[in-house]
């Protein structure tokens, strides 16, 4: 089984081709935010058609993580948060057109949270909690082996948590939302530097695991999740950002909860959302 695997991201969108559970081709380029979702659209319809024509790579089956707010009873974008345009636009559609066949499609954290769980650090894991933290922040549920989305599809949105009520305005209008305080695009803001070199400064980290926990004790407190897996750029900074992570929640949950803390960094890399646009697509919509 073949099955093109697509993830469109904030900053980036990664295309791979999979033969079966095996990633036999892969394609990461940089988002073109001015060219919007035609921009994107033709660059992964120039992918695909180069990876048919030159490698006889024909797709049976399409999953999509987008980086946005999807409904996915509708399999509909509702929008992005990060890049214009995308309200409506029926990305599947044309995905139908050049495949031949249907794309499955939820938002990028939902799906990056199955293919840790399938995949990656999250194996054996459930509940398990998976939080992307990049360009934005999100959040994914998988209960029972599949993806927990609430009734609306809203489930696991903890990026506009408010954890600090009267503090900066974010996106989204409301104040002190937990991407505000915690996303690489407001850090960079904030602070003038990429995410990458603010966590090499122990002082800063020492500060920014105080808001960061704040999140992930409100997913501790009502998921209580087996492990919590965070993925993203980030993450990347690894136990230099884990270890005093781990300490904080420790720290801030409740005195009386035995709720366990395992926070560990994604075992996929830049990977989750496309591994997990592999396990979405074999899920028939
Ligand atoms: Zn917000």
């Amino acid at each position: 089984m073949k099955t093109l695997a697509i993830d469109v991201g904030g900053t980036k969108f990664s295309v791979a081709g999979f033969d079966g559970d095996l990633m036999a081709l892969r394609e990461s380029r940089a988002t073109d935010r001015e060219g919007g979702p035609e921009w994107l659209y033709s660059q992964i319809s120039l992918i695909y058609r180069d990876w048919r024509e030159k490698q006889g790579f024909s797709a049976e089956r399409v999953g999509v993580g987008f980086g946005g707010p999807v409904d996915f009873d509708r399999q509909t974008i509702t929008l992005s948060t990060h890049v214009g345009g995308w309200q409506g636009f029926p990305l599947l559609d044309r995905l139908d057109e050049l495949c031949g066949v249907r794309p499955v499609m939820d938002n990028d954290a939902n799906v990056g949270a199955l293919g840790e769980y399938y995949f990656g650090a999250g194996r054996g894991a459930d509940p398990l909690f998976y939080m992307t933290l990049s360009t934005g922040i999100g959040g994914g549920i998988v209960w029972q082996g599949t993806a927990y989305r609430g009734a609306d599809s809203y489930g696991g949105e903890l990026g506009h948590l408010t954890i600090r009520p009267g503090g900066p305005e974010c996106l989204c209008g409301a104040r002190g939302c937990y991407e505000r305080m915690c996303c690489g695009l407001w850090l960079e803001r904030d602070y003038g530097k990429p995410a990458k070199e603010l966590l090499q400064d122990e002082e800063f980290v020492r500060e920014y695991v105080v808001n960061l926990a704040l999140g992930l004790k409100a997913a501790i407190m009502i998921l209580n999740p087996a492990r919590i897996v965070i993925g993203g750029g980030i993450a990347k900074a690894g136990e230099k950002l884990f270890l005093p992570l781990r300490t904080e929640l420790r720290r801030q949950i409740t005195s009386w909860s035995r709720a366990r803390i395992e926070v560990v960094p994604a075992g996929l890399g830049d990977d989750s959302v496309l591994y997990g646009a592999l396990v979405l697509a074999g899920e028939t919509k």
